[in-house]
């Protein structure tokens, strides 16, 4: 076992699309593990650290969705939410569970590994350190800016992070959204207009002096600290 194999944890109940799965995924050079029962999940990811983890929402013991926001509460590790019915998306969407990645079975294997390779490609972007007075935990997902905790959503953290990450840089509304949703056609760009509306509200509330969060007329936001 080669150490820069990809762990992908498979939690599904299904044997014989477990078992598909872990051939795709292996053949695709990742290494598997099944969790077929929901009440193991959470202990297993704590204990492997897998790279990603693709969740099925029924599951025995304890359902997809409950998963996924216990492990957003200790880790970012990414996750996809494979769905049996294509219009609960739109709904899981509307969690914001801090999924990275919805599919809808029935799907084609090929196709799932595709995603898993683009999530995975996504998630490796480079994380700069952040400027002073902000601290990022991605473990927690707690932003705290001059000593204050921020108190931020999924979405808002990873607003924050993706600008903050090159102060300066002006990302469009359509990039942010990219990095932040896979199938960013469900998602208006009012969503990151109104995301970002609550992050800068948060940011001005803990130093009113701190506009960190502008934006730039036309082209979208960017980061930048005055001083
Ligand atoms: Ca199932």
């Amino acid at each position: 076992m080669t150490v820069d194999k990809k762990l992908i944890l498979i939690v599904e109940d299904e044997p014989s699309l477990a078992d598909l799965l872990k051939d795709y995924l292996q053949q695709s050079d990742y290494l598997t593990q099944i969790v077929p029962d929901g009440l193991q999940v959470i202990q297993t990811v704590k204990q492997c650290n897998p790279a990603l983890i693709l969740l099925d929402i029924m599951l025995p013991g304890k359902d997809g969705i409950t998963i996924c926001r216990e492990i957003r509460e200790f880790s970012t590790v990414p996750i996809i939410m494979v769905t049996a019915r294509v219009e609960e998306i739109d709904r899981l969407l509307g969690l914001e569970l801090g999924a990275d990645d919805y599919i809808c079975k029935p799907f084609s294997p090929r196709e799932l590994v595709a995603r898993v390779k683009a999530v995975l490609r996504r998630s490796a972007i480079d994380y700069i350190d952040p400027p002073s007075g902000l601290k990022l935990d991605e473990k927690r997902l707690k932003a705290e800016l001059q000593g204050s905790d921020l108190d931020l959503t999924v979405v808002e953290f990873q607003l924050l992070k993706i600008l903050s990450s090159e102060p300066g840089r002006i990302y469009s509304r359509e990039q942010l959204m990219d990095r932040i949703y896979d199938d960013h056609r469900v998602v208006s760009d009012r969503t990151i207009d109104s995301h970002i509306k609550k992050l800068r509200k948060k940011i001005v509330s803990v130093a009113s002096s701190e506009e960190l969060i502008h934006s730039v007329y036309g082209a979208g936001y960017k980061f930048e600290q005055k001083s």
